[in-house]
């Protein structure tokens, strides 16, 4: 296997209610989660946090916008977090979106020279009027002219089994993950699929999603895979990401 790395980001976090998100009262902060997979032939984004605007201005949200509060300034867009560990966006060969909701597709606006991974299905729900219409999905987040491959499944990213793209539909119709070998053991990363572990171990999903069953038996997939010794990093999970290596996982 090749040398791979993984470097966490946390691209800002957002203020939600969590009834929305976990069923608890109150409300809670959730970081924002992107992760740089450094391969020998090339740099992968996985998702790319919130746009740029919003360090600002929510209006971009529309009908989300009374939903999510929003900490995240010019030093947390994903243009930023990738200077911080010395690499340029132009450098970033593909970014594989998990989904297209708009705290994971909203900084692609950074990266117009990448190639763009995305499940078909996903990039065929992210046309469907009636979802832009209820704000679920803002074309203007995603739909910019990149260099775009659909993925119909699994797919290979460079063909020798080190960074595979993982169906889990459910939260959305064309949910992914991403499964990372690295020299440690393999690496899950969950995207929205789970947002924590804890939802996981009690096998509990947020109030909306695309499909409830659907999503079920994607976490069912995870929890295989991390009862067979993968490491999840999940979507949203801030017990998790405090407790992050600074030198990402090797
Ligand atoms: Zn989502």
């Amino acid at each position: 296997m090749p040398a791979v790395r993984i470097l966490p980001l946390v691209t800002g976090r957002l203020d939600v209610d969590m009834r929305i998100f976990s069923g608890e009262e109150g409300r809670g902060t959730l970081p924002v989660l992107s992760c740089l997979v450094e391969h020998p032939e090339g740099l992968v984004l996985f998702d790319t946090g919130l746009h740029p605007e919003l360090t600002h201005d929510n209006s971009r949200l529309g009908r989300l916008s009374r939903s999510f509060g929003m900490d995240f300034t010019d030093d947390d867009t994903v243009a930023a977090k990738l200077e911080s560990v010395g690499v340029r966006p132009s450098d970033v060969t593909h970014t594989v979106v998990s989904h297209l909701h708009f705290d994971h597709a909203g900084g692609l606006t950074c990266l117009p020279d990448t190639r763009l991974v995305v499940q078909a299905d996903e990039w065929a729900a992210g046309q469907d009027a009636q979802a832009i219409e209820q704000g679920i999905y803002q074309p203007a987040d995603y739909d910019l002219g990149h260099d775009r491959l659909e993925v119909d499944g699994d797919h290979d990213l460079f063909g020798d089994g080190s960074v595979r793209c993982l169906p889990t539909p459910g939260h959305t119709a064309g949910h992914q993950s991403l499964v990372v070998e690295l020299p440690s053991g393999p690496v899950v990363l969950c995207g929205d699929c789970v947002y924590t572990e804890q939802l996981l171990d009690e096998m509990r999903t947020p109030g909306f999603g695309h499909d409830r069953e659907e999503q079920l038996r994607s976490m069912q997939t995870l929890r295989e895979l991390r009862d067979d010794g993968h490491r999840l990093l999940y979507g949203h999970d801030a017990e998790q990401v405090a407790a992050l290596p600074a030198g990402g996982l090797v």
